[in-house]
Parts: structure tokens; sequence; C-alpha cells
């Protein structure tokens, strides 16, 4: 993130700069590197579901819809919700429709948050909540995922929940480590949120992308489902990430702040989208178990390849992205590499510090994706054994 001081903006949003994904997919675009730093996918989503869009576009489904979501996508969320998890959402009353997961995380936010309150959340940490929370004036706590397992000490996470705090936000599975919070892990999440009266904001965009364990909502654990607003988005899940719609499922007085926020930031999302991901999830089981299988294969694929690259890899048991320690290769500036990358080696990554409060906590990771195809994974590591000694590691 380009933090140079910009008189004209608020303080509030000095430092944000520009997102370290637009950063490097410029310095990829121009260095001709195959990108493996900005998430998105290089190949389409189902036929069926562009066709879908299409089609809607062509029946005239090109004005606002209602600003909570049109009917067919509330009632497939709800459908969703209901057969993957077993939670029960009305969805006139209990789900709105956003603009992305990242429309949805700032309309809660905005929803939830007052001047002065704390919001606890696990760094390396999505790069939205930081400027999100900024933005409505409250306050990030962060407490550290620690490499290289990226588990967390209970106690720090205890003490970081204060009487200020009013929101707990978890993303799970996790961008950028991959990791995929346990059920244990859970129970002591949902145990403080219910000792300390905290609402849970959950982003869990990455929910069908389990390659190791099972992606347990938080809602489902008990007492929960009345304190959680529960986030997702068809970006991940079919590959489309450019359509942005996302949603959130809560209680009726949880969602309808939502909503009150969600109006004025966008109103709604794009009609015919919305009604081609209604379709989307109501794809057979088949679609998201071979989403899962093929990703398992791109997952290995990319590990296996950067292993013999040389790096030391974490491998991820969720998400896209798979986070490296670069200190075998003598590197120990993750923020320096990535700059260079692009240029010296003809690959792009992104730099694992752009993603934490305490920058030094992830100064040696750099995260690679894997949403794309074996041609161009194929060809990303074949860049980086040809080309990485070039950088001089050791020397470094
Ligand atoms: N949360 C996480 C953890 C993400 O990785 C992303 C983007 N990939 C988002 C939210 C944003 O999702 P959307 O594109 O639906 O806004
Ligand atoms: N979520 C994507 C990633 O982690 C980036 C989305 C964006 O560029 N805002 O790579």
């Amino acid at each position: 993130m380009s933090s140079a001081r910009n008189p004209s903006m608020t303080a509030r949003l000095q430092g944000f700069g520009t997102t370290i994904f637009a950063e490097m997919t410029a310095l990829a675009q121009r260095h001709q590197a195959v990108n493996l730093g900005q998430g998105f996918p290089d190949f389409e989503g189902p036929p069926s579901i562009r066709d879908a869009a299409i089609e809607a576009i062509r029946a005239g489904r090109n004005q606002y819809s209602r600003s909570s979501g049109i009917p067919e996508l509330t009632t497939a969320i709800a459908a969703h919700q209901q057969r993957r998890y077993g939670l029960e959402y009305d969805p006139d009353t209990e789900i709105t429709v956003c603009h992305g997961a990242t429309e949805t995380i700032a309309s809660t936010l905005q929803a939830l948050l007052d001047v002065g309150d704390e919001v606890v959340m696990f760094e390396p940490v999505y790069d939205s909540y930081l400027a999100t929370v900024a933005m409505a004036g409250a306050v990030p706590r962060v407490v550290t995922l620690r490499s290289p397992a990226f588990d967390y000490d209970p106690a720090a996470l205890e003490a970081a929940i204060t009487p200020k705090t009013r929101v707990l936000l978890l993303n799970s599975p996790h961008n950028p480590t991959g990791k995929v919070f346990s059920r244990v892990e859970l129970e002591h999440v949902a145990t403080l949120c219910r000792e300390h009266d905290l609402i849970a904001v959950t982003d869990e965009v990455y929910e069908h992308l389990v390659y190791e364990g099972e992606h347990v909502p938080l809602a489902t654990l008990p007492g929960m489902r009345e304190r959680t607003v529960t986030i997702s988005s068809a970006g991940k899940t079919f590959s489309f990430t450019g359509w942005k719609v996302g949603w959130a499922c809560a209680p009726a007085e949880l969602t309808s702040a939502v909503r009150t926020a969600h109006q004025f930031v966008t109103f709604c999302s794009g009609a015919p989208f919305q009604l081609a991901v209604a379709q989307a999830l109501a794809l057979p089981d088949s679609y998201f178990d071979e989403l899962r299988a093929d990703y398992r294969v791109r997952r290995d694929r990319l590990c296996a390849g950067l292993a013999e690259v040389g790096f030391t890899v974490l491998r991820p048991a969720g998400t896209y992205f798979i986070c490296v320690d670069i200190r075998p290769l003598g590197f120990s500036n993750d923020m320096d590499l990535c700059r260079r990358l692009p240029e010296a080696v003809g690959v792009a990554a992104i730099p694992n510090s752009a993603f934490y409060v305490n920058k030094e906590a992830g100064r040696h990771l750099v995260r690679f994706a894997f949403c794309k195809t074996d041609a161009v994974l194929d060809e990303g590591i074949a860049r980086l054994r040809a080309n990485i000694g070039a950088l001089g590691g050791a020397q470094r």
C-alpha cells in the first residue's frame, strides 16, 4: 500500500493510498509478468451462468433492484445456507445483497460501529478491513496469526477485547494465509463473543475453497446465529470476481441496520448479475465438488513448483493463495522482493507485510495466487526457477 501523504484526504484515510493489489497488477502489466499476485481467476466461470446474465440483460432486467436484493437471489441464498450448513434465514428480513463482499463488509461496519468503538481482528488482515474500520471512525485491535502454523495465542485474543469492543471480524478461510479456522478455535472465538456480548462479522468468501478440514460458519455454533453477520460473495465461488455480488445473512435487527447503511452506500448491486448468481447458487453439489477438486490440483501444482524454486511453502488448507517463506533463498524483505520480481523475474506476487499492522511479522512472507490455468502456473514457476538467482537473494 503506497502511503504518501495526500493533503486533500481526510486524516482517517492517510496512509491507505493505493492497494497492494492494484500496485502489483500495474507492475505485472508494465513488465508483462505472469500475475500470481492479485487474486482473480484467468479462466471463466460456468458458461450457463454467463448465459444467464446475458439473458437477464436481454430480458430487460436492467433497472435498479430492490435495495435488499432481487427476491430470486435472497431466496437462493437462504436455500444455500440451509442446504450447506443447516442455517435458516428469512429471505425477506434476514438477507441483504450488496455490491460484492467488500461493500457488504463496509456497509455492515458503517451500520454497527460508532466513533471510538473497537474491532478485534486477526492479522494478516485483508486490506479493506483496516480502511473500512478507519472510515467508520472506529479502532482496530489486531491479534497476530503466528507463522508458520498461523495459530494464535488465546490469551492475546482475550487481551485484545476491552469494554469498547463491539465487533469481532473473522475471515475463514483466511486470506492471505489459507488458514481454515478449526472448530476448537471457532468455539473459543464464539465463547468470547458470547461472554463479552460482541457482534461477530464473518467474511466467508472462500467458503467453497477448502481442501483440508471443513468450513464451519461461526453462526452454526451455539448462541452465535443471533449475534453474527455472515458475509459471502459470488466472486470466488463462481469465478466472476468482476460481477461484484455479495451478501450478508443476519438476524432481522442486525439486517435492518446493515440495510440502512447499504441503501446509502450503493443502494443495490447490478440487477442482471444478481439474477445469474441466483441460478449459480442453485447449481448441483457436483459443481462445488469439482471446483474444490480443480483448485486442489492447482494448489498442489503451485506448492510443488514453489518448493522446487527453494521457498519454504506454507501449504494452505483453503482459499486460492499460497504463502511462502522467502528466507531460504536469502531474501529478508517481502516488499523489496515483490517490487523487483515483475521486472527482474517476470512474475508478480503480493508482499504479506501489506496485510500486517505489525509489519515486521510479515516481512519474510510472500503470497502467490493459484487461481490460474496450468500453463500460466507452469510459466510462473519456470520464470522463478530461471531468474530468481539473478536477484542475488543470498547476498541480501
Ligand atoms: N474478503 C476477502 C477475504 C477477499 O479475499 C476478498 C477479495 N478477494 C473480498 C473480501 C472481496 O470480495 P468481493 O470481490 O466480493 O468484494
Ligand atoms: N481479494 C483479492 C486478493 O486478495 C483482491 C481484490 C482487490 O483487488 N480488491 O487478491
